[in-house]
């Protein structure tokens, strides 16, 4: 039971209850300006707080930066949280010509470079680390080359530059392997690509920069032209070889020293050198040509003791002679026996 006081008297608080009330009410009435003012002085702030964190959320948006300062950070950033929010403002790509924060520098070009990948983010750059790729070849692959990257495990990374796929691969004995997609030509010299790779067997430095040089610089187009004109040699080549010519014809005088020869040879004369070369000395007769026509047909005698060299040189005459010149002159060779002049 509640002990009550015996000699408890009820005073009468009700003045002061009406002066306390008086009072509350107009403290309250102050709060309530006060309130609304702040309210009405935080309600941009709020609007620029309620964008800022839209803007986060959307995942098109990568970057993020303050519009007084100008430096890209990855959204990921520690550093994003200091942007005032009226500063803050978001990117979807690498703006050009912005200072990157350099404590951010690597995650910004690799989110460049996964698409929505943005979770594995620790583990693109623990590999990039690992296989000690440096800031400006990262920048040269990922931003100017717009190569694409893929996370396969600790040790494999799948790299696409413009059609070509690469794998770059971590060995546990600390070097690193390029490999390149399989594909099949197709008649028009177009690619159709398989799902697997073949090593690149590369020469020179396997690091990183090299690598990095080789998947930006790879052009099929190039491959086709170089792939176009070995395949021009060597059908040159077989009619070359199908096609065997003769450019020279001895000529019945009876000589007991001299053996009499008349052959083709070009305007330039590029038989002397070679008979020089070889030490034969050639007595020279007369020289025939058509106007307009950069072959001669040359005269001459050499002692016969000279011949077989003198017959070495002339066959080097015509296979010294580059593809192109040769089916000319191996054309002109044809008309020998029948078109003898003198
Ligand atoms: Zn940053």
């Amino acid at each position: 039971m509640p002990k009550v006081p015996r000699n408890y008297t009820r005073k009468d608080y009700s003045s002061l209850l009406t002066e306390l009330q008086s009072t509350y009410s107009a403290s309250q009435a102050r709060k309530t300006i006060d309130d609304d003012a702040k309210k009405r002085e935080q309600e941009p702030l709020t609007a620029a707080r309620r964008l800022r964190s839209s803007k986060m959320d959307n995942r098109r948006l990568k970057y993020a930066y303050s519009k007084r300062q100008m430096v890209l950070h990855d959204k990921a950033c520690d550093l994003v949280r200091y942007i005032p929010d009226m500063d803050f403002d978001m990117v979807e790509t690498i703006p050009k010509g912005m200072t990157i924060c350099q404590k951010c520098y690597r995650m910004v070009l690799i989110r460049n470079a996964i698409g929505d990948d943005a979770k594995k983010m620790n583990a693109y750059l623990r590999f990039f680390d690992m296989v000690e790729a440096s800031n400006s070849d990262l920048y040269t692959l990922l931003v100017e080359y717009r190569a694409s990257i893929h996370w396969e495990n600790s040790y494999t990374l799948t790299i696409k530059v413009n059609d070509d796929r690469w794998q770059l691969v971590h060995m546990e004995r600390g070097e690193n392997l390029l490999y390149h997609n399989n594909y099949y030509i197709l008649d028009d010299y177009s690619r159709h690509f398989l799902n697997d790779y073949h090593e690149q067997h590369v020469n020179g430095t396997q690091d990183f920069h090299h690598y990095s040089y080789i998947m930006c610089h790879y052009s099929w187009e190039e491959h086709v032209e170089s792939m176009k004109e070995k395949a021009r040699k060597q059908e040159e080549e077989a009619r070359r070889a199908a096609e065997p010519i003769r450019n020279c014809m001895k000529l019945k005088k009876l000589s007991l020293f001299y053996a009499h020869y008349i052959f083709v040879d070009k305007e330039e004369h590029l038989a002397d050198s070679l008979l020089l070369s070889k030490g034969v000395e050639v007595r020279w007769g007369k020289e025939f040509a058509k106007p307009g026509v950069s072959y001669r047909f040359r005269f001459c005698k050499v002692r016969k003791r000279q011949e077989a060299l003198f017959l070495e040189a002339l066959q080097k005459l015509q296979d010294d002679m580059p593809l192109s010149q040769y089916l000319e002159y191996a054309q002109f060779c044809k008309t020998f026996p029948t078109t003898i002049p003198g």
